[in-house]
């Protein structure tokens, strides 16, 4: 994709906070952190989401993703870790080149929060039908 900028990132066509390259990825320092160390990774193949993305590839992000929690916690002294991966406009898509997140995260720092929904429990049997269905 040449008009994609996480494709020019990937390739190192664009300049960025590179922490980590391989022949597959490459990592970088979110440029608007949801707190310092919050890294990216991005797969050199394009597409444009999970939904898209080649199964080998999402293994080796998976395992990247570990590999680079433990970096980030080493680095950081964070409490903990979020690996955060968004899927179209809907889910907080902004970047249409699959990629995932790996955010430090500290004792009550609120950077990543959702409000949860009550389901009755003919609700959740339906949904548990419907998606065992599938
Ligand atoms: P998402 O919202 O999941 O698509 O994430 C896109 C992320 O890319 C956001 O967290 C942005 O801050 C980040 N981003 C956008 N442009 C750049 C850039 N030039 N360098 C580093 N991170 C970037
Ligand atoms: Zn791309």
């Amino acid at each position: 994709m040449s008009d994609c900028f996480f494709c020019k990132i990937a390739k190192g066509d664009i300049p960025t906070n590179t922490v980590y390259e391989d022949d597959n990825f490459r990592v970088i320092l979110d440029i608007a952190p949801a707190n310092p160390g919050h890294c990216l990774i991005i797969p050199k193949k394009h597409s444009p989401n999970i939904y898209e993305t080649d199964d080998d590839v999402l293994a080796k992000a998976m395992v990247l993703a570990k590999k680079m929690a433990v970096k980030v916690k080493k680095a950081t002294g964070c409490d903990g870790v979020n690996i955060m991966q968004n899927n179209e406009e809907a889910a907080g898509q902004t970047v249409f080149h699959f990629h995932m997140h790996i955010i430090p995260r500290y004792k009550d720092d609120n950077v990543l929060s959702y409000n949860t929904k009550k389901q009755t429990d003919e609700e959740f049997a339906q949904m548990r039908q419907k998606l065992a269905d599938l």
